[in-house]
Formats: structure tokens, sequence, C-alpha cells
């Protein structure tokens, strides 16, 4: 199987662009994620559109190609070459995933479709058996649409009543009001690691530890702490993790939960179909063993082997170098917004990574956003999935550029050059 694994690896060189000393060599990384040598209308790519989906390395890509071109077939059932191939590929892929987050077993990982299928499954299963009449759901007032809607859906079918902890002026959990609102109907706590719209990283071991001593599960959604930060799901102590692959510069279709054992073997399943039994006649069913009762059909066998290499990419360049780089680019892109007049960040949160969110005076995002696109910067503008952060805020919309491990202070620097000429248009 090591021939899919990651092959190109960027490591520590010479030269170092726009880099935080420390030996991260960002042009070299840059080098491995062949879509960042295109043009965009005419001008180089400037890729800060990060937290809604990361550019993928040739490694990522090569193990697509490679799975295709060298092992496709289906899971869990031939007794043919190929297919047991692409089932050890695929259960060496949730190995490595095991291994990404630290979970004790495999048993423990979940292949989903991406973070929102995993918290519709744990809403649905673990929702569906605990979650009823007068219970409560506490959710925090920084959540994506997908940590927020299918908990909405879970109370709106059993009765139970969805509570929410409201956020400072910062864009911080208040962890007072959060203790407060965990009552004695709390069935399950669900807040994101690190918020999209804001940048926000949440004190989730704090939140964690609150819960536990009043016995309530945790999950966590780690849509955007997953590909910046290291994640030890053991250590956290949560039940719950989810992380959605295209944004762990693997590929689109693949997600991970991450579920405590005795949690999920308590569960009910979620979808039924084929894989997630044990056996079947039309009196009843039974349910197959973990993980693969809640994995009902054909996985995204390719998706799983491509997610696989994301992480052993991202692993051999090391997450805390990573981090290292974004917190340093996120330091000088912070500074020079706050320099530009008739800009406000929205999100200031002490602890924050890789997200800047920000208003330009009478200027609408979307004016912002699509003039820096001809520039060849790609930012995003809108709500993020978070109306209520916006609500909260006071403003319809942000514009919000966020950054990844291929980033430099170059890139900031023509964002800004390109904020100047948005100012300029509307003076
Ligand atoms: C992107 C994101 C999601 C949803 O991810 P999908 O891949 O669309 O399922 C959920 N929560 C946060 C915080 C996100 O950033």
């Amino acid at each position: 199987m090591t021939g899919l694994r990651a092959s190109r690896i960027g490591g520590p060189g010479p030269i170092e662009v726009g880099g935080t000393g420390a030996g991260y060599d960002v042009a070299r990384v840059r080098e491995d994620f062949p879509i960042l040598r295109r043009q965009v209308r005419g001008r180089p790519l400037v890729y800060l559109d990060n937290a809604a989906t990361t550019q993928k390395p040739q490694a990522v890509i090569d193990a697509l190609g490679g799975y295709y071109s060298g092992i496709n077939s289906n899971v869990h059932r031939g007794v043919h070459q190929l297919s047991e191939l692409a089932t050890e590929a695929f259960e060496a892929a949730r190995e490595t995933v095991r291994a990404y987050f630290n979970a004790s077993a495999v048993e423990e990982i979940i292949f989903t479709r991406n973070a929102t299928e995993g918290i519709n499954l744990v809403a649905a299963t673990f929702g569906r058996a605990n979650v009823g009449e007068g219970d409560e759901v506490l959710i925090s007032a920084m959540e994506h649409h997908s940590n927020i809607v299918p908990w909405q859906m879970l109370c709106e079918a059993s009765g139970a009543r969805l509570r929410v902890a409201p956020i400072d002026d910062r864009g911080e959990l208040i962890l007072e009001e959060f203790e407060r609102l965990l009552g004695p109907r709390t069935t399950l706590v669900a807040v994101s690691h690190m918020s999209n719209a804001l940048g926000t990283v949440n004190p989730v071991e704090e939140i964690v530890a609150i819960a536990s001593r009043r016995g309530v599960p945790v999950l966590l959604d780690g849509s955007q702490a997953a590909y910046h930060m290291p994640v030890d799901v053991q250590a956290l102590g949560c039940d719950f993790y989810v992380a959605t692959g295209h944004k762990l510069y693997g590929p689109t279709g693949i997600g991970v939960l991450y579920g405590r054992r005795a949690r999920l073997e308590a569960m009910p399943p979620y979808m039924g179909g084929g894989d997630m039994i044990a056996s079947v006649t039309f009196e009843k069913s039974t349910w197959n063993v973990l993980p693969y009762k809640f994995e009902a059909g054909t996985p995204n066998i390719a998706g799983a082997v491509g997610l696989a290499a994301a992480l052993d990419y991202v692993t051999a360049v090391g997450l805390d170098v990573i981090g290292a780089h974004e917190q340093d680019l996120l330091a000088y892109g912070t500074s020079a917004l706050e320099q530009m007049e008739g800009v406000r960040l929205i999100g200031t949160a002490r602890r924050k990574a890789s997200v800047l969110s920000f208003v330009m005076e009478g200027i609408h995002p979307h004016d912002i956003g699509t003039i820096v696109d001809r520039e060849g910067v790609a930012i995003r503008t809108g709500h993020h999935c978070a109306q209520p952060v916006m609500d909260r805020f006071g403003v319809p919309a942000t514009a919000r550029a966020s950054l990844a491990m291929y980033n430099t202070r170059e890139e900031i620097d023509t964002l800004v050059r390109a904020l100047e000429r948005v100012r300029d248009v509307f003076k």
C-alpha cells in the first residue's frame, strides 16, 4: 500500500519565502500544490478561501489516481485480489485517521461524507435514543449551520429544547453563561473546536471538563481545528469529534466521525443497507460490529485513501510547524488590516487561528470580494454558514480571508493592496 501514500513531501530546505524561521520552507511546500501555479484573471492565484476548502497536494491527487488505476473494486465483499487490496487500503486509511486524532481504536472511526453527515448521524442516532421531551441540547452562538440545524430538527421532533451559550464582543464563548445554561436536563453539548466565521478557538478542554462533571456527553465540531492544530480526542475527553476531508487537504465527499466506543455501541444504526448488517431476514435484521454498523452502503473508498494521503502529508510536514507558520501570517495580516482606515475586524478572540473576517465602512462585502478577485485574490464573502454570528455582530455579511499551510506574507501584501484598490473605487 505504501505506493499510494504520500510520496512528495515538503521538508525543510534552504529557501524561505515569507516564512517564520524554524525551518519551515513555505516555498517548498507550495511546490507540492500544483493548483498554486495557475493564474486567475491573468494574475498569480492568491488563494485565501481555505476555511471553505483547502487545495490538494500532489500526494493526494496521486493517491486518488493510483487507487482508480491500480486497485479499484468494492470493499469487504470480494474474495478476489483487487477487492482484498481495496479493502486493505480502505482499512489502512482508517488506521491513519485513528492515529491522526489519537483515537484508542479503529472501531471508533466512522467514515462519513463530511462533517455535516457526522453531526446528523449523532443527532439521528444518539439523539433518537437519548433526547426526549423536555430535554435540552446546548450549543454556542458561534456554530456553523451544520452544528445548529440538525439539533433544531432533533428538538422539533422530540420536544426537546435548544439552548445557545452566548459569545462576547471579541467572539469568545462566555464560559460562565455556558456553565449556567448546562442544566439538569442537558443531554448533549455540541460546540465547535474552532469557528469558521470568527477564527475563535474555543477552550474545549474546559468545556469538556464542565460537561463531564455533570455526566453530559460532548460533541466537538473539528471541521476547522483539525487542519490547524494537533487534535488528541483522548486528551480532549470528548465523546464525539467530527472533521471533514476537503478542509484537511483531502478530497471532497469524505469525512470522519470519532465516537467513544461505549457511546457508539449503545447507539442504534443510522442508515440501513448493505455492509451495516450482520444478518437480514424479512422478520428481523441484526447489526454489524463497529465501525461498520454506521457505514451503510458502498463507502467512498477512493476518498478515504485520498484523505489518508492528505493526513500523511500534513503529519510529515508537522502540524505544529504548520500552526506556527499560520499564526505568524495571522499576526501579520491582523496588524495590516488594523492599520487600514475603515476596516473593522470581526472576531478578535485572544485564542484564534487562521481567519481574518472583516468589514469595510460603506462597502458591501460582496463588492470587496468581486474587486479583489480581479487581482487574483480569492476570499469569501457572505454569512459563512453562520448567520447567527452575523446577527450577533450586527452585520449582514463579512469578507473573510482564511489561511492555510501554503500561504505567504507576500500574499497578504497582495490582499492589502487589493483592498486599497477597493477603497479607491468607493471613494
Ligand atoms: C465547513 C464547516 C462545517 C461543514 O463542513 P462540510 O464539509 O460542509 O460538512 C461545519 N462546521 C464548521 C465549523 C465548518 O467550518
